[in-house]
């Protein structure tokens, strides 16, 4: 061992187990010196009228932050809290420890990378080096058999020589004892109401209440791909109700409180012993899917962020789409299971992939509201935000991005029902449409006033009137056959 000590900066690599950064900074260095900064950056106001980070997101940062704060003392260590300016912070933490280099987990989006350009520069006026390393993707960047540039554009072609030519590497080896200098200031997180935020209220109707951290990472990852579980969620039906619905594993990923790779070897034993049925293949395509958007955005770079895309082509937007908006996201569109979407993203900061892409669909096709307002608003209220996944989703949504499909017209009317036959999770969320029975509780607006009346429900007054023209067909009467 050399004598040197090591910042370790975390960012969105809130764990110890298969953290790269981590390993390599305790296996070359006498001690390391492990940082969390709050950074007012991502708890401001945006210019989309929207906030950086919403309060349940906040709330699982913290979480996360505490959870790794415990993970590192238990292995010895612990976890230097600051809430500021990583170019100012980081440097100063540098100086004080005595540090020889400082690691940290590369980001791809143009926001994250230009902090940790601000931070390699002020280190380096100390002639001090940030070390990056690529930790969140499925595959290194390295090991794809095509330079970044070269990517192919379309996702099969990419899936294709990928599974063919690259490898998934090892998880690291996780450390059994972590040295720190002596630490006499290690910081307290910061409350949410210091970061501009309120404490989210947790609505029961929520699929799961997200706890952040990697111990809860893990347990989720066991309970839907562990030894003692092997009939649960891996083989339920992709619903959009319950906690089992989806094994969510996105919330964590996100913040880096288990790795993609992590997940991808957990899979893999499960399929050893149980074999592989179309969840655990879905599960290990759509970690894919993950590492395209990233890959796409160190291609594209900040077009993603642009309404043009790198298509070069925004979509047609309404004159009075500012109005639209606003009621998209305040879930009152008239469209039932859209609201309820909007509901539930607003009450939980979740909502499935199903309802993320028909909310989505039905903001840029339908109302014809700019996409890159919806993707801000996602941004906000998402526990499971990420760069590169929400902007590269809207994008290819809005048929700007990454996507074979883009000029598809979605029928939001034939995609809700067959997601909701039953009209259950319109239910749920609109419990004022509770009466309507059948598949018409997805279109009240084709109800008249006098079969409205039967429910007792008037729109306009009980449930709002569409806020568009109907460009579906009428339920047929049976209520059997429709669209
Ligand atoms: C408009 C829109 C916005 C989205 N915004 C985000 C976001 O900010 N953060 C986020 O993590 N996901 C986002 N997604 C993708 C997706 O909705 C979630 O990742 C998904 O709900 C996760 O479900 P799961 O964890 O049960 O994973 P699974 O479906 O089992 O997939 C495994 C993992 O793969 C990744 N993944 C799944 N679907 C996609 C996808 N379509 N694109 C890229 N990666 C994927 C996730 O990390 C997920 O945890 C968005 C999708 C849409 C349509």
């Amino acid at each position: 061992m050399s004598g040197k000590t090591i910042l370790v900066w975390f960012r969105n690599d809130l764990r110890v187990q298969d953290n790269e950064v981590l390993t390599e900074a305790v296996n070359k260095a006498e001690s390391i010196v492990p940082v969390y900064c709050f950074d007012p950056f991502y708890y401001r106001h945006t210019s989309f009228n929207t906030q950086k980070t919403g309060n349940f997101r906040a709330r699982f940062i913290n979480e996360s932050v505490t959870d790794l704060r415990l993970s590192l003392q238990n292995l010895g260590g612990n976890l230097i809290i600051r809430t500021g300016d990583p170019a100012v912070i980081i440097p100063e933490l540098a100086q004080q420890y005595q540090v020889s280099e400082v690691y940290h987990h590369r980001e791809v989006a143009f926001e994250e990378t230009d902090i940790s350009t601000k931070v390699e520069a002020a280190l380096w006026k100390l002639k001090l080096n940030l070390k990056h390393f690529i930790g969140h993707t499925l595959y290194n960047k390295e090991d794809l058999p095509f330079p970044i540039k070269d990517i192919p554009d379309a996702f099969a072609t990419f899936r294709k020589k990928v599974e063919r030519d690259s490898e998934v590497r090892r998880c690291a080896i996780s450390p059994a004892k972590i040295t720190t200098p002596e630490i006499t200031d290690a910081g307290e997180i910061p409350t949410l109401e210091e970061l501009g935020l309120t404490e989210p209220f947790d609505d029961e109707r929520a699929v799961i209440r997200f706890i952040g951290g990697e111990t809860e990472g893990l347990k989720r990852l066991n309970n839907f791909a562990g030894d003692g579980n092997q009939d649960k969620t891996l083989k339920t039906a992709n619903s959009t109700l319950g906690a089992d619905f989806a094994n969510t594993m996105s919330v964590w990923l996100s913040m880096g409180c288990i790795s993609p790779r992590q997940i991808y070897r957990q899979v893999q034993q499960y399929e050893k012993t149980q074999g592989g049925n179309a969840l655990t293949h879905a599960i290990v395509l759509e970690l894919l899917w993950r590492d395209y958007y990233r890959f796409m955005f160190k291609k594209h770079g900040d077009q993603f962020f642009q309404k043009e895309g790198f298509k070069g082509e925004a979509p047609p937007e309404a004159a009075n789409q500012d109005e639209l908006l606003e009621k998209w996201k305040a879930g009152q569109t008239g469209v039932p299971f859209v609201d309820a979407i909007m509901h539930e993203i607003k009450a939980t900061g979740y909502t499935s992939i199903r309802g993320r892409y028909i909310a989505a669909s039905f903001l840029v096709r339908d109302l014809k509201v700019n996409w890159t307002c919806g993707a801000a608003y996602f941004e906000e209220k998402l526990i499971d935000y990420s760069p590169a996944t929400n902007w590269g989703n809207w994008a290819s949504v809005a048929g700007v991005g990454n996507d074979p499909k883009e000029n598809r017209s979605v029928n939001i009317i034939k995609q809700a029902v067959e997601a909701d036959p039953k009209g259950q999770y319109i239910k749920l969320w609109m419990p004022e449409l509770n009466a309507i029975p059948g598949k018409q509780i997805h279109t009240p607006f084709f109800l008249t006033e006098a079969e409205l009346s039967v429910f007792n429900i008037k729109l306009g007054r009980d449930y709002p009137k569409l806020i568009i023209e109907p460009k579906w067909q009428k339920l047929a009467d049976n209520n059997a056959s429709i669209f």
